[in-house]
C-alpha cells in the first residue's frame, strides 16, 4: 500500500464532529471508486458455530452459552448437513465462528473433543474444514478466536484465508468494568500478533473494528492506524470489517447507546481515508438498514451473506434479503458481486496452499469472482 498516510489529527476532528464532514464522505467514496470501480461485493455462506462455548465473557455477546444453556459442539455430520444445504443454494463460504478456547473452561468442552479424537478446539477446526474442502465445494473460511502460529499454519491448508476481528487497540477495554473484562483473548497485543502470524504465514485475513463499546474516538483512529501499520509491513489484510455495536436483550451492555448512522458513516469514511483506496471496507448489512449510507462513505462490499443460515452472533438480525441488497445497491450505482471468503487480489501461489488455489480458479471467473450466485434472484 503506498497510499500516503492521513492526518490522525484531522481524522479525530472528523469523528469528533468539530469540522463538516462532506469533504470527507466525498474523499471517501473518490478513494473507493479509484480502488475498487463500482464493483461491491459479498460472499454467499453458510454460519457454521462450530460451538458456541467460549472461556471469554464479553459483555455485549449472546453467541457464548454454557454447558447446559446451549453451549454446544456441532457434530462432523451436522457440518457436512449444513454446508451441504447451502452448495445447493450456490453458498461458496463456509464460516467457521466460535468461541475461544472453551476447553480452558469448560470440562464438557473437553471431554466432547477427547471423544471425538482432539485436544484443542483448534485441531476440531482444522480437521472440520478439511472434511469441508475435500467433500464440499465450499470454502472454509476460520474465524476461531485467537490462533498460535502453528494453530493458524495447520488451517492455512484447508482455508483459503481467516479472520480476526481487532475490535479495538485499547487494552482499557479490558480493566474491571469495561466489555473485555476476564477476556483473555481481547487482549489487543495478542490479536495483532495473529494478523502478524497472517503475514508471515501468508494467509490472507479478515480483521476490523467493533465501534461503540465504550472506546474513544481517539482509540478508533489508533486501532485503523494498527491495521494499517500491519498492511504495510506484511499485506496480508484482504479486508476491514467495520462493525457497529448493537446492543443486546440479556446483556450486561442492553442499555448501552448504539452508535448512530450519521456518525458511524464518519468512521466509515475515516476507515476508507486512512486504509486508502485498495482496501476492501465492509460495513454487515444485516446491523444496519442504511445501505446507501455506508455506500456513499466508501465501502466496497457487504461481507457474508447467508441465503439458508441465521447469523449466529446476531441472532436478532436477519440478513437482508439478496435481491434487495441487489437492488439498492445498483440503485446507488454500484453492481453487486460474489466472491469466494478469499478476495480476487489474493487467488494466486503467493498466498493460497496448491490444492486450494486449484480449487479457487475452478470456483472464480478470471477476474476472480465466484461463479455461483451470479444468477439474482436466488436468495430465500
Ligand atoms: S464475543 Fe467471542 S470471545 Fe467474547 S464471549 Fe462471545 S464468543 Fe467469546
Amino acid at each position: 500500500m503506498t497510499h500516503p498516510a492521513p492526518d490522525p489529527e484531522l481524522a479525530l476532528a472528523y469523528l469528533d464532529g468539530r469540522i463538516d464532514d462532506g469533504p470527507l464522505l466525498v474523499e471517501a467514496a473518490r478513494l473507493r471508486d479509484e480502488g475498487k470501480g463500482r464493483i461491491v461485493t459479498y460472499s454467499r455462506k453458510v454460519f457454521v458455530p462450530l460451538t458456541t462455548l467460549c472461556r471469554d465473557r464479553c459483555t455485549y455477546c449472546t453467541f457464548a452459552k454454557p454447558p447446559g444453556a446451549g453451549g454446544m459442539y456441532l457434530e462432523p455430520e451436522e457440518v457436512l448437513g449444513v454446508v451441504k444445504a447451502g452448495a445447493e443454494r450456490d453458498c461458496t463460504e463456509a464460516l467457521f465462528t466460535l468461541g475461544d478456547r472453551p476447553e480452558d473452561r469448560w470440562p464438557q468442552a473437553r471431554e466432547f473433543l477427547a471423544a471425538h479424537g482432539h485436544g484443542t478446539t483448534l485441531s476440531y477446526v482444522e480437521a472440520m474444514s478439511r472434511l469441508v474442502m475435500e467433500e464440499t465445494p465450499l470454502f472454509p473460511h476460520a474465524n476461531p478466536g485467537v490462533m498460535t502460529r502453528e494453530e493458524m499454519a495447520a488451517l492455512r491448508p484447508s482455508n483459503p484465508s481467516m479472520g480476526l476481528m481487532l475490535e479495538n487497540v485499547s487494552p482499557r477495554l479490558m480493566e474491571k468494568g469495561m466489555p473485555h473484562f476476564e477476556c483473555p483473548d481481547k487482549d489487543p497485543a495478542i490479536r495483532l500478533q495473529v494478523i502478524d502470524h497472517a503475514g508471515e504465514l501468508r494467509v490472507p485475513f479478515t480483521t476490523g473494528i467493533l465501534v461503540g463499546i465504550g472506546e474513544t474516538n481517539q482509540e478508533i483512529i489508533e486501532s485503523l492506524f494498527a491495521i494499517d501499520e500491519r498492511q504495510r509491513r506484511r499485506g496480508c489484510v484482504q479486508e476491514v470489517i467495520v462493525q457497529n455495536f448493537r446492543a443486546k436483550a440479556d446483556t450486561p451492555m442492553r442499555r448501552h447507546a448504539e452508535p448512530l448512522p450519521a456518525w458511524f458513516a464518519r468512521v466509515v469514511a475515516v476507515a476508507r481515508w486512512l486504509l486508502g483506496p485498495e482496501m476492501n471496507l465492509q460495513v454487515p448489512p444485516n446491523l444496519t438498514e442504511h445501505f446507501e449510507i455506508y455506500l456513499s462513505a466508501g465501502i466496497n462490499d457487504w461481507g457474508g451473506v447467508s441465503p439458508l443460515t441465521i447469523d449466529w452472533v446476531n441472532p436478532e438480525q436477519p440478513w437482508p434479503h439478496l435481491e434487495e441488497l441487489a437492488a439498492r445497491t445498483r440503485a446507488a450505482g454500484h453492481e453487486l458481486v460474489p466472491r469466494l471468503p478469499v478476495y480476487p487480489e489474493f487467488i494466486d501461489s503467493t498466498w493460497l496452499a496448491p490444492s486450494v488455489l486449484a480449487k479457487a480458479r475452478r470456483a472464480t471467473d478470471s477476474d476472480g469472482y465466484a461463479l455461483a450466485g451470479r444468477a439474482l434472484p436466488s436468495s430465500r
